[in-house]
């Protein structure tokens, strides 16, 4: 079967920001052959290729997208690999990610439970390496199954392949738009959950009764695993982080600024940044010989706080790193965008990363 193209479809309404205009031509595709299908469509006729899954950290542009939107709707999730300990499932990327997650506690399989509540799919997880509350996936994908889209054929990158580090991977650096993910195999425990890093969640997993903090019981890891899931998705809440119509501060990207990483000969400037402004508690961790800052914390010392509006898109008043759309455009979202890394930079030094990708023209 071949799959329909469309002209002229609205885009908005496809991604969590609700953003942007129609694409030029759009393609649902269920199955490998539709996405092959839409790849030739781009390779023939030369159009520029967005490929889209459940759009949680795409912003469309006001002109919309000027060539083909593929959007990336497989189904499945299969057992391939089972022992003592472990299974490993393989995962469609149109899959939805929490649909999986939920799919998981279900079974009482450990191991992405902390990942509850992030929307979008399975297939878009690995391009930045999806994390929150101390869980990456980049712990539990055993392999990436690509189309490569220059090629056609299919490749399969082993968990080292893909370079994961934070917020990254081979895919969206050195090979961004190279491959489409078609299918991620993951391993999930049988036997153990993974001690929280959270106290709030810690707390959520204290073994009730005197229970076997192992959780080898099924029945024992499933009731741990959704006490756990209750916890993320409660302090996700607090946040907006969990899309919600009758939110309006979900109406975001997510977070929209990376924590920076900083070398360790940038620090020193850094701290006599602060020093001068007259700060001494700023957060920062060391890991893997640089410094993590909080991208967060950097906003709202640049004069920007939760609430903060202009042009109908501003600051959630959930969570300070989430830009939200209340009625306005793409562009003056990349505008506010534009003004807080600026004012972040002349605070600071530090040049904030943008997290989600535009798709279109940036004016
Ligand atoms: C309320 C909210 C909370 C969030 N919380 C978190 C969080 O806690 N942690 C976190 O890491 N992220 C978070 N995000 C960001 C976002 O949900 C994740 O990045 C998610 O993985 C994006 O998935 P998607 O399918 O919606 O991607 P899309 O927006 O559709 O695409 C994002 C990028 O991935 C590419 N892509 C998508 N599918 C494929 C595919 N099959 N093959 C190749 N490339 C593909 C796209 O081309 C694009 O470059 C949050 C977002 C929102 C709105």
């Amino acid at each position: 079967m071949s799959a329909e193209i469309q002209s002229q479809i609205p885009l908005a309404e496809l991604t969590t920001l609700k953003l942007g205009g129609p694409a030029r031509n759009y393609i649902k595709a269920q199955s490998i052959e539709e996405i092959i299908q839409g790849l030739s469509l781009a390779k023939d006729q030369k159009l520029p290729l967005y490929v889209l899954g459940g759009g949680s950290n795409t912003i469309f542009s006001d002109q919309g997208f000027p060539g083909l939107v593929l959007h990336i709707a497989t189904a499945g999730i299969e057992t391939i690999e089972e022992d003592e300990t472990s299974v490993v499932l393989d995962v469609a990327a149109g899959e939805t990610w929490d649909a999986f997650v939920q799919h998981c506690i279900a079974f009482g399989l450990a191991g992405v439970e902390c990942l509850s509540g992030i929307p979008g799919s399975v297939g878009a997880v690995p391009i930045q390496n999806v994390g929150a509350y101390g869980q990456e996936v980049a712990q539990t994908i055993v392999s990436v199954r690509c189309l490569d889209r220059i090629t056609f054929e299919q490749i399969v990158f082993s968990n080292e392949e893909c370079e994961f580090a934070y917020r990254q991977s081979r895919f969206k650096s050195y090979d961004r738009d190279r491959y489409i993910v078609l299918a991620v195999a993951f391993r999930l425990s049988t036997v153990q959950i993974q001690e929280p890093r959270y106290e709030e969640l810690r707390q959520a997993l204290d073994p009730i009764d005197g229970q076997d903090s192992t959780q080898k019981r099924p029945e024992d890891r499933i009731d741990a695993l959704l006490r756990l899931r209750n916890a993320v998705l409660a302090l996700r809440k607090k946040k907006s982080m969990v899309v919600d119509e009758s939110d309006p501060e979900s109406v975001s990207a997510g977070s929209f600024f990376l924590n920076p990483v900083i070398k360790p000969e940038a620090l020193a400037e850094f701290k006599a940044k602060m020093e001068q402004a007259g700060f001494t508690d700023y957060p920062c961790f060391e890991s893997d010989n640089a410094f993590k800052l909080s991208a967060a914390w950097l906003v709202e010392h640049s004069g920007f706080s939760r609430g903060y509006t202009e042009h109908g898109v501003g600051i959630s008043r959930s969570h300070s790193l989430a830009l939200v759309n209340r009625g306005g455009r793409a562009s003056a979202l990349m505008e506010l965008a534009r003004k807080i890394q600026k004012k972040v930079f002349e605070f600071s030094g530090v040049w904030l990363e943008r997290e989600p990708v535009l798709a279109g023209p940036e004016k």
